[in-house]
This record gives C-alpha cells, sequence and structure tokens, in this order.
C-alpha cells in the first residue's frame, strides 16, 4: 500500500480528524447506514458477484463502512500536479506549515480552472468550499514527517450528486463524510498490506482488518478499508471495500480502475506459501473473467506508483511471469 512505514508516523497523526468527524456524523449517519446496505447504490446497474468463499465484510468488522456515493474524484497531489475531473482541474501550486497561531497548521496553495475562469486560493487542511458547481474538500496536506508528506489529499464532486449535507459544508469532515466514488474495473492489481510486523499463524487475521480500518479513518480519511479483496495465510478471501467503488492509495496513483487484491503482512519480510500462491491466481483468474478483461491487465501496486509495494517476496512472481502463468492456465 505505501504504508510500509505508517506505523512509525502514526503518532503525529492521531487525531487529526477527531475534531472534524464529530461535524456532520448526526445528519449523515442515516445516509451512512442506508449506503452501507449490500446492493442498494449500484452505479452501473451490474450485478454484484463475489469470489467463491468470501468472508464477508460483516462477518469481521465491528464498524460498517461509511461514506456516501457521488459523482467524484479523490487523489494525493504534490505541488505542481493537478487533479482532473471533468471539465474541471485543480492545480497544487505549492504547500506549507503556516506556524503562526497557536498550533501548525498545513496549507496549500491551489489554482482552479473551468472554461475560461480560473482562480487562486490558499486552503488549510480541512476545509470544503463550492466552486463553479463542484465541491472541493482539503481531505488531509501531508507536512514534514507525515506519511505522504508533501501530498493534499483532495476530493471533488458535482455539487449536483452530493446530499445537501456534504455540499453545504464548509469542512471535509472525517470518514463519514468522505465519497464512494463509482468505477469501471480496468485493472488487477496486487498489493500486501506492508505491516510492520509479518503475519504469524499466532493472531487473528481479522483483528489486522479491523486495526486497518480504524486506522485508515482516523488518519487517512478513508471511508472503510483501502482493497476489495485481503488474504490471509491460507488463502481465505476476506471482503475489503465494496469493489464497485475506487479504493485507496497512499501514492499517487489513481486507484480508480483498479481490483485491488491485498496480502494480509509484510511480503517485504515473509514468504507466501504455494497455496497462498495459487489463490492469488484463483482471485485473479476469476477478476479477469467477471470483469471480462485480458490477462495483460494483471500487475503489483509498484508498476503505478514509488513503492515497493506488494514486497519483494510477491513482487519476484509477478516479475519473472509466474503469477501471469498460474492465471493463464485457469482460464478457459
Ligand atoms: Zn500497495
Amino acid at each position: 500500500m505505501g504504508g510500509e512505514v505508517r506505523g512509525n508516523l502514526r503518532r503525529r497523526a492521531v487525531g487529526r480528524f477527531r475534531g472534524r468527524r464529530a461535524l456532520g456524523v448526526v445528519a449523515l449517519t442515516f445516509a451512512a447506514l442506508a449506503g452501507a446496505c449490500r446492493g442498494r447504490v449500484d452505479p452501473y446497474g451490474t450485478p454484484h458477484p463475489e469470489p467463491p468463499d468470501l468472508l464477508r465484510h460483516s462477518a469481521w468488522a465491528t464498524s460498517p463502512p461509511l461514506g456516501v456515493a457521488a459523482d467524484a474524484a479523490r487523489r494525493n497531489k504534490a505541488a505542481g500536479d493537478s487533479l482532473h475531473f471533468h471539465d474541471l482541474t485543480v492545480t497544487v501550486l505549492s504547500t506549507r506549515v503556516d506556524s503562526s497561531g497557536r498550533t501548525p497548521v498545513d496549507r496549500a496553495r491551489l489554482r482552479l480552472t473551468r472554461g475560461g475562469t480560473s482562480e487562486e486560493r490558499d486552503v488549510r487542511e480541512g476545509e470544503a468550499f463550492n466552486w463553479r458547481d463542484h465541491h472541493v474538500a482539503i481531505v488531509a496536506i501531508y507536512g514534514p514527517g507525515e506519511l505522504g508528506a508533501g501530498l493534499v489529499a483532495m476530493e471533488v464532486a458535482t455539487l449536483a450528486s452530493l446530499p445537501p449535507e456534504v455540499a453545504q459544508s464548509d469542512s471535509a469532515g472525517g470518514a463519514s463524510m468522505r465519497l464512494r466514488i463509482p468505477h469501471r474495473i480496468t485493472h488487477v492489481t496486487l498489493h500486501h498490506t506492508g505491516d510492520a510486523r509479518p503475519l504469524t499463524r499466532a493472531e487473528d487475521p481479522t483483528q489486522r482488518l479491523r486495526n486497518l480500518q480504524a486506522w485508515g479513518a482516523r488518519d487517512r480519511n478513508w471511508w472503510d478499508l483501502p482493497y476489495h479483496i485481503l488474504l490471509d495465510l491460507d488463502g481465505r478471501y476476506l471482503e475489503g471495500r465494496d469493489w464497485r467503488y475506487q479504493g485507496e492509495t497512499n501514492t499517487t496513483y489513481d486507484p480508480g480502475g483498479h481490483f485491488l487484491i491485498s496480502m494480509i503482512g509484510n511480503y517485504e519480510v515473509q514468504e507466501p506459501s504455494p497455496e497462498q500462491l495459487a489463490r492469488i491466481a484463483d482471485l485473479m483468474a476469476w477478476a479477469l473473467r467477471t470483469f471480462k478483461l485480458p490477462a495483460s491487465v494483471i500487475g503489483g501496486h509498484y508498476m503505478y506508483a514509488e513503492t515497493g509495494c506488494p514486497g519483494k517476496h510477491l513482487r519476484k512472481y509477478l516479475e519473472d511471469g509466474t503469477l501471469q502463468r498460474m492465471v493463464a492456465a485457469r482460464l478457459p
């Protein structure tokens, strides 16, 4: 996930959204709960098939997925980079830490462009505003020492697609305010969770998922796990985020279109078993059949961003074509 170092950086970020999360939670509770119902929001009118033997989200999680569906985009952008959404462009010109007040505030300078109109704007972390029929939320600005330092996490949406509570908010808010972004699957991409410690048989892998979900909501402002399906040491499939919505990243690639498979643990350190590799290949073959994709769309996170993910002990099976051959052998 590119979150390999997140444990070391947790301290500073803890609580960054705590105060803001209260805002809008009450108003959004109904919408969030309704949105969490399986199958209610079906952006393309397509069925929602699942791989065999899937351990459902509700079977391991103590918190339901949050967020509301919208016509939106979310990206992490560094100074000089732009987010494009329909005919709107948001460019990050610079970021800085404003230390003039009692507590330092991460700030960024943006340029917004739509049609022939352009405007520069100074924003602070956590604010939201409307501009030319769009809602822009500055979800986070990662300062020095934080995971993703120098990146601005932005969410933009059409005002028309948002519930009033979000459209009218001048705060980006926490995980309950985040947007579920529908996407069409075009890639099947392998990750590992990159935890500080490898996963061992001594522990319950579902506890890692609950920890990741809680950390993601608190420190990364994610409405659910960043990945769609996760695998434990037995190669069991554990349901993450509803795959009809794009996943999350701490890096700068666009996760839209990617079906995100993630191995729980740290595969820079631990080795996958033959059984786990077979289960990855089974799942990738299922995804190619389900989404009607060619084998060429199989990849790893490292192919799309500056990261070692999914770890050298998994990466080697993508780099030498082993996994691709295993998947091909499972296709008709
Ligand atoms: Zn990754």
